[in-house]
C-alpha cells in the first residue's frame, strides 16, 4: 500500500490580519503597524526545512506585495503557492462581486511575487460556509481548481461538512476541497489540524488523529500561520473568542510543532491531490 499523504499549509498573513478585530487593527492602519510576516516566516521555513517537510503557502495578496523576496524565498525552497485573498477579508463579508474583485487582485499580486498564475486558495477565517458557497462557483469561474476553505467545525463553518478530500461541483465546473484535520474531543468536533486545537494538543494526539485519518486511507491537512511562531508577538486587545483564537497556549508550539513534523509525512496539497485517485 502506498504512504499515506499528509498535506502541511501555511497561511502567510501579517500578525494583524485578523477578521473583525475592530478598529486598532483596521485596513487603514496596517502600513503603520510592525511587520511580522518576514522575521517569522522565516522561522516557519527553519522548521519546515529541518523536518524536511514542503507545504502549500496561502499567501495574503497585500503581504506579497510588500515582500516579494519573502514568496520568492517562499517558492525557491519547494514549497507551493496559493491564494489567501488580497485584503485578508471574509467572502460572506465581502459579497459575491467584492470577493471576485479581492480574489483577482491577489492573483495579480502572486503572479508578480511568485512568477506565477495560482489555482488554489483559501479563505480569510474558513469563511466560505453556508453564508457564501457562491464563493466556490466564482473561484471555478477564475480558474481555481483548489479550494480549502470549508472547515467542518461549527463557528466558523459546519460540523456536518464532509471531513476529507471531496469534489464540489459548480456551474463553472468541479472545485476540489480539502478540508483541514478536526477531531471530536470533549463532546464537540474541535480543531485538531489548526489554530488553537493544534497548539493546545500534544504532538502524540496530534499523530495519533493523523494516523487514524491514514487508516481509514484518508489524508489528514494541517495549516498553521507564521505569527504563530513569533518569539516577542505584538498583543493587542481582542474581542474574546479572536483573543483565545490569537494568544491560546503559543507557549512552547514551536517545540510541539516540530515534533508533530517529524512524526510523521507531509507534502504541499498538490501532492496529496496527485497521489489519490479521482474521485
Ligand atoms: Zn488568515
Amino acid at each position: 500500500m502506498a504512504e499515506a499523504r499528509n498535506a502541511f499549509t501555511v497561511d502567510l498573513e501579517e500578525w494583524f490580519h485578523i477578521c473583525g478585530a475592530g478598529d486598532a487593527l483596521a485596513f487603514d492602519n496596517w502600513d503603520r503597524l510592525p511587520s511580522r510576516a518576514d522575521l517569522t516566516t522565516r522561522i516557519l521555513l527553519d522548521l519546515l526545512d529541518a523536518a524536511n517537510v514542503r507545504a502549500t503557502f496561502f499567501v495574503v495578496g497585500w503581504v506579497a506585495e510588500r515582500h516579494a523576496g519573502l514568496v520568492d524565498l517562499v517558492k525557491r525552497a519547494g514549497h507551493e503557492i496559493g491564494s489567501h485573498g488580497h485584503l485578508h477579508q471574509r467572502a460572506f463579508d465581502l459579497g459575491r462581486d467584492r470577493f471576485r474583485d479581492d480574489v483577482r487582485e491577489s492573483v495579480r499580486a502572486l503572479s508578480v511575487a511568485a512568477g506565477q498564475r495560482v489555482t488554489m486558495f483559501r479563505a480569510p477565517e474558513w469563511s466560505i460556509n453556508t453564508r457564501s458557497t457562491w464563493a466556490l462557483d466564482i473561484l471555478a469561474e477564475e480558474g481555481f481548481t483548489v479550494d480549502a476553505s470549508m472547515a467542518p467545525v461549527k463557528l466558523v463553518g459546519d460540523v456536518s461538512y464532509p471531513r476529507y478530500p471531496h469534489i464540489r461541483t459548480t456551474p463553472a465546473g468541479p472545485i476540489k476541497e480539502m478540508p483541514p484535520l478536526v477531531a471530536d474531543r470533549f463532546g464537540q468536533v474541535m480543531p485538531m489540524g489548526w489554530g488553537w486545537g493544534l497548539r493546545m494538543s500534544s504532538p502524540d494526539r496530534v499523530l495519533r488523529t493523523i494516523a487514524a485519518a491514514n487508516r481509514a486511507d484518508q489524508p489528514a491537512v494541517l495549516m498553521v500561520h507564521p505569527w504563530e511562531l513569533d518569539p516577542d508577538p505584538p498583543r493587542v486587545r481582542l474581542p474574546r473568542r479572536l483573543h483565545f483564537a490569537h494568544y491560546f497556549r503559543l507557549s512552547g508550539f514551536r517545540a510541539r510543532l516540530r515534533d508533530v513534523l517529524n512524526g510523521t509525512s507531509f507534502c504541499p496539497l498538490g501532492d496529496v491531490l496527485r497521489a489519490s485517485p479521482e474521485p
